[in-house]
């Protein structure tokens, strides 16, 4: 779903990016960087089981961390934030010491690690979890009531961490292969997680355990509770793979509302697996929950509080009028199936994978019901919220993603790409090559900028370098010089050698403009020039008069 600004906090390592200073803590470093302590062990596993009580917002439980040994060590770093204590660590039944550095354990094991062996370690942990003040916007715990004064409670921790509220690796980079959630909350409550739910249990305490199985890799930030007096229904999608079980739970006086909103999932699975290929998680079905908060990817319980109408919250973020066609949580946080659940970002600082992509999905579902037209005027019009603040690609090893334009500067270098292949099959072909190639894969983004490049057999290192890591937007600046043209990039990165497509008069041509000066011969003082819109550049015509 979100960006974050995080971090101006006490001594560490500075960097001086593009005028301004952030100054990143010991907690960054050990939250960001794939530490020793995190490297020798690959995750396998996860057994988490929680119980909630609402009546004083306290959360217990444990979680069984399997693993495998790649390497020999005796130290391992598993992470759970402030105020959330832990109460004991165990392995094979023994307890286990440990030190605490800020949010992160450093617990000494005692049972030799032999590698390729799978061994697995439980923590015990309680607290009372951080409640986020503008979810999805910071992360923790969202308190509300229904109607009938039920409580109405979900997570959303993307930005924050997963180790607000339960201990886990909390980095991006790996991800167990599969994952049980067991919640037990009081009745009538129930809880909604990932996955299927495999078991629920009356317990003689009046409460009840829900039990769910995640049978795919999961990112950390997506393992969701939503606990509520959720009335539910289901249907089936025949999709690419067969059958793909669509289970929705929202308020009881939302049903009426929610059953007919709901229609657009149909329409989007229908959308996206064309653009994108099978949705990636079709063991563990599709859910849409709602929550007291916007939304979230939450992969395969994806979340949902956009009040049952189309636009963003009722707004149109392109102005264009194509965003009030189709409900942008159900459009937004359903394409991050494919861009952010199954392919991951290794480290957040590359989080534009999931956001450029998914924002430029919304661009391509419109496309798919509307029009290419309809399309990339949505694209287009997303252009006016681009900041040029800072790099779309954040700082690496720092837990610290890049500016907020990876949404809509994203999506328009992605588009823009398009216009440079000029070749429709082969950029549908790049789409659905990269999700396969990806699929429920943690990458960089240099082996995403690689992958696009190579499958569209195309140079685009200087395009990316330009979008991605510069603020910069280039400038086609021109001058009309006798008979000729005379054109290069300026305000570009040095090197910069986009193709664009430029009008004169009523000739349209492909132009290769560096950042030195090139020449176009028998042309009309005083032509029209105008560059396609479809590209992300400015233009200035330089001729003296
Ligand atoms: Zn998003």
């Amino acid at each position: 779903m979100k960006f974050y600004l995080s971090i101006f906090i006490t001594i560490g390592i500075v960097f001086p990016t593009f005028a301004q200073t952030y100054e990143f803590s010991r907690l960054d470093t050990l939250r960001g960087t794939i530490t020793p302590e995190r490297a020798w062990w690959d995750l396998a596993f996860y057994d988490l089981n929680v119980r909630f009580n609402p009546k004083d917002s306290t959360l217990k439980g444990s979680n069984q961390v399997y693993y495998k040994v790649l390497k020999s060590a005796q130290v391992l770093q598993i992470d759970l934030q402030r105020p959330m204590q832990i109460n004991r660590i165990e392995q094979d039944g023994r307890s286990l010491t440990y030190t605490q550095d800020g949010d992160a354990y450093f617990v000494q094991l005692q049972k030799s690690q032999v590698p390729n062996h799978q061994e697995s370690l439980t923590v015990y942990y309680e607290g009372k979890p951080h409640v986020a003040r503008r979810a999805p916007w910071d992360g923790g715990f969202v308190f509300s009531k229904d109607k009938a004064g039920q409580p109405y409670i979900a997570t959303a921790c993307q930005g924050l961490g997963a180790s607000s509220w339960w201990p886990n690796k909390d980095h991006p980079y790996d991800e167990p292969d599969s994952m049980n959630i067991t919640v037990t909350v009081p009745q009538p409550l129930m809880d909604v997680s990932n996955g299927r739910l495999i078991k629920t249990t009356e317990n003689s305490d009046g409460t009840r355990t829900f039990q769910w199985k995640v049978v795919n890799p999961i990112n950390n930030y997506g393992v969701n509770l939503n606990i509520a007096n959720y009335t539910h229904w289901s249907e089936t999608y025949q999709g690419l793979k067969g059958p793909l079980a669509l289970n929705y739970y929202v308020l009881p006086e939302h049903l009426e509302l929610a059953k007919k909103q709901f229609q657009q999932v149909p329409m989007m699975l229908k959308a996206f697996e064309y653009w994108f290929g099978p949705y990636p998680f079709y063991e563990d079905g599709y859910k849409l929950v709602e929550v007291p908060y916007l939304g979230m990817e939450h992969q395969s319980s994806v979340t949902y509080g956009n009040g049952f109408r189309n636009g963003y919250l009722g707004r149109d973020l392109s102005t264009t009028g194509w965003g009030l066609k189709w409900d942008f949580i159900i459009v937004h946080e359903s394409g991050h199936e494919w861009f952010a659940n199954s392919i991951t970002n290794y480290d957040v600082a590359d989080m534009w994978i999931h956001e450029s992509f998914t924002n430029y999905s919304e661009s391509l579902f419109t496309e798919y019901y509307f029009g290419k037209e309809a399309g990339a005027a949505y694209v287009i019009g997303c252009r006016k919220l681009i900041k040029n603040d800072r790099p779309v690609v954040g700082i690496h090893n720092l837990n610290y993603s890049g500016s907020g334009d990876m949404y809509y500067k994203g999506g328009n270098l992605l588009h823009m790409i398009r216009q440079i292949v000029n070749n429709d099959e082969r950029w549908h072909q790049m789409l659905l090559g990269i999700n396969k190639t990806f699929y429920h894969k943690t990458v960089t983004g240099t082996q995403v900028e690689n992958f696009i490049s190579q499958s569209l057999n195309l140079k685009l290192a200087k395009v990316f370098e330009q979008y991605l890591h510069d603020i910069r937007i280039p400038v086609f600046t021109y001058e009309f010089k006798n008979n000729e043209l005379v054109y290069r990039w300026e305000n570009c990165v040095s090197k910069f050698d986009m193709p664009i497509k430029v009008k004169i008069d009523d000739q349209e041509i492909v132009l290769k403009p560096t950042d030195q000066w090139q020449k176009l011969n028998k042309i009309k003082p005083n032509s029209t020039v105008t560059v396609d819109i479809n590209y992300y550049v400015n233009s200035k015509n330089i001729t003296k008069s």
